[in-house]
């Protein structure tokens, strides 16, 4: 009837959702995405059912990082399946959408805010013990319409690098979510020092130890660093991700350390 609460449809979706965190930063360009398709892919082989939803309407890359690109999600009444990577790992992005990854995404406001609330309702995720959220980078209303979506219970993981410039933006991007109502679960530094192929370990190039501080200043926690490595760089382009080969390297218990506390 048009007497039903518009958000029931969310709030059920929503209630079979154990956590939902929120991967934000404060720029594009800083491996928010890698970092968000690697925690998930970490935390479904240790055993959970995960879903990842890609809303970064600026350039949904997690098809082309997870080898999925040209799947189509199968269409319901009002309802979407989300694509499975493997028996717990179950995939949405706004890739799956576009017909040609060349094509600019330029879409009014409104139009995106309906979409990511749409990618979360709309979508049968079923049970899942967490869902990754690759959000759209800033603070402006793509984050907070993601935010708000999803709920006071969403928590923040953001990432940065540990350059000067990206840290300002990382304070903005922890105050904004507190704004909002949530919690920040902690900071990811990456592409923080070089990780040699050869001898196997890290080397620092920038000064690392931003991220560190500012998680420090900041009151949230320290997820930990995770080193700038050629090997990401070939997973992601190739479509294999990092984590689901590399786990025993330098670089793969880096995230494993930021997947911890989850
Ligand atoms: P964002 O989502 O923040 O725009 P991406 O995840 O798309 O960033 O990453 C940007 C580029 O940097 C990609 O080519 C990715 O493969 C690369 N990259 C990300 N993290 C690392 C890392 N730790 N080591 C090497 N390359 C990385």
């Amino acid at each position: 009837s048009g007497c039903t609460n518009p958000d029931e449809k969310l709030n059920k979706t929503l209630s079979r959702i154990k956590h939902k965190i929120v991967v934000m930063s404060g720029k594009g360009g800083v491996g928010k995405s890698t970092v968000a398709a690697n925690i998930a892919v970490a935390l479904s082989l240790a055993g959970k059912k995960v879903g990842l939803l890609d809303v970064d309407v600026h350039g949904p890359s997690v098809p082309r990082l997870l080898s999925l690109k040209g799947k189509q999600p199968h269409m319901g009444d009002q309802v979407m399946e989300p694509v499975p990577w493997s028996k717990n790992l179950s995939v949405m992005s706004l890739g799956f959408m576009l017909p040609d990854d060349r094509q600019a995404v330029i879409w009014r406001g409104p139009v995106k805010m309906g979409l990511i609330k749409q990618f979360v309702e709309d979508v049968m995720w079923g049970d899942l013990d967490y869902l990754i959220v690759d959000c759209p980078p800033g603070t402006g209303d793509e984050p907070l319409s993601t935010l708000q979506t999803l709920g006071p219970t969403a928590i923040g993981v953001i990432v940065t690098t540990p350059q000067g410039v990206a840290i300002d933006d990382v304070r903005r991007s922890v105050s904004f979510v507190g704004e909002v109502g949530n919690r920040v679960l902690g900071i990811v530094e990456n592409m923080s020092g070089f990780a040699c192929p050869n001898c196997g370990t890290v080397h620092d190039i920038f000064k690392s130890g931003g991220g560190e501080e500012l998680a420090k200043e900041a009151g949230v926690r320290f997820l930990g660093r995770i080193p700038l490595d050629p090997e990401v760089a070939t997973s992601g382009d190739e479509g294999y991700p990092f984590m689901k080969v590399h786990r025993e390297t330098v670089t793969g218990k880096a995230f494993e350390q930021v997947i911890e506390p989850m």
